[in-house]
């Protein structure tokens, strides 16, 4: 395409460059897109299908007759009628998350090369891997994007907008019991295992977990558990949007397992807490433009901007604090993570342009 410092490095990530236009002054914008897909379902052997001006009806995939779309399970379609979308074949998921990132920034990147009359600052390009499972910043090299803010393309619906993501610790609790033979256990063993029991039996039914909270509520959540009568072991999750609170859910999933404890004499519990990831909003706080920007550009496309805090952590919110601040941008993806993710391509469409006018207003503003 003519796009500068293309390459592909050791670790599978990709790094470019888009020259300025401009004689302006404009801080660096990165675009980044993750190239893995979900291990919740195949992403491997993908036929994805076009369906042009789609009609509203029920689409049926052709290879698993069971998967079915309709306009009830998926009410943003409807917005399709009349368009062109595309879906998975029924096997496999489709992988527009993030495939429809890659392709929108590549579309972006095609465009700008035939259009040099465009004017806009330097532009870095940055694809990942392994963000699906947690890793996609691991190896990444900060250094040579050298960019002031980043904006992933790796969002939802048209108008979507990410600029929050929860905050995350991990948390295990330890259980010893007294081992003893089982045959002359009496009044001696105590069993490690029925200790984790009933500390799983005293949280709450009714709040502070996944299963019964939504939109800005955290809550603490037991992942696995492993064990045997002598020593059990409880890993939790720890989710909240204020960082303070992680402490606070902590201290009071502490008291429940000291509490357990102590309703088995002579066994003893001990407990560590990781830090996972941060709320990225702190630091995309100190660079009020990189929201403000994005804003305009949505409106200059004739989007209302809609702002979700993330549910869950992203690259973003881990490269914001390797110190590339990072927001994350619509690209039109629905259903990920299944057999019915499908795309409307002008949603895509629209989304690289949104793209150019956010260049546009960057330009303008500097
Ligand atoms: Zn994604």
């Amino acid at each position: 395409m003519g796009v500068k410092d293309v390459e592909a490095d050791e670790h599978g990530y990709v790094y470019a460059t888009i020259p300025a236009t401009t004689s302006k002054n404009v801080p660096v914008v990165c675009f980044c897109a993750h190239v893995d897909t979900a291990p919740d379902f195949s992403g491997s052997d993908v036929k994805p299908i076009l369906h042009r001006n789609y009609d509203g009806s029920p689409i049926v995939l052709p290879d698993d007759a069971n998967q079915v779309l309709t306009t009830e399970a998926y009410p943003y379609l409807l917005k399709h009628i009349g368009k062109d979308i595309i879906t998975a074949s029924g096997k496999t998921l489709l992988g527009a998350d993030d495939k429809a990132g890659v392709a929108i920034i590549m579309s972006l990147a095609h465009w700008l090369i035939q259009h040099p009359d465009y004017t806009h600052g330097e532009i870095k390009l940055l694809f990942t891997p392994d963000e699906e499972v947690g890793r996609g910043t691991e190896k990444v090299d900060i250094k040579r994007i050298n960019a002031s803010v980043a904006y992933t393309l790796d969002g939802g619906e048209r108008g979507t907008m990410e600029d929050e993501s929860f905050s995350a610790d991990a948390m295990s609790f330890y259980f010893s019991g007294i081992p003893a033979h089982p045959g002359v256990g009496k009044d001696i063993l105590v069993n490690a295992l029925k200790i984790a029991g009933s500390f799983l039996a005293s949280l709450p039914k009714n709040e502070w977990s996944p299963e019964t909270t939504e939109k800005r509520e955290g809550f603490v959540h037991p992942v696995t558990i492993t064990g045997n009568a002598e020593k059990a072991v409880v890993d939790f999750i720890i989710r909240d949007f204020e960082t303070e609170r992680l402490a606070v859910h902590e201290h009071r999933l502490q008291k429940l397992a000291e509490n357990a404890t102590s309703a088995f004499p002579g066994s003893r519990m001990e407990w560590v807490v990781k830090e996972q990831y941060r709320n990225m909003k702190t630091m995309i706080d100190q660079y009020p433009h990189m929201i403000e920007y994005a804003e305009e550009a949505y409106r200059r496309c004739g989007l209302s901007v809609v702002k979700e805090p993330i549910r869950g952590g992203t690259d973003g919110s881990k490269l914001s604090f390797m110190g590339l601040p990072c927001a994350n941008l619509f690209t039109g993806m629905q259903a990920i993570h299944s057999p019915h993710e499908w795309i409307g391509v002008e949603d895509m469409e629209l989304s690289v342009k949104m793209l150019l006018e956010l260049l546009k207003v960057w330009e303008e503003k500097s």
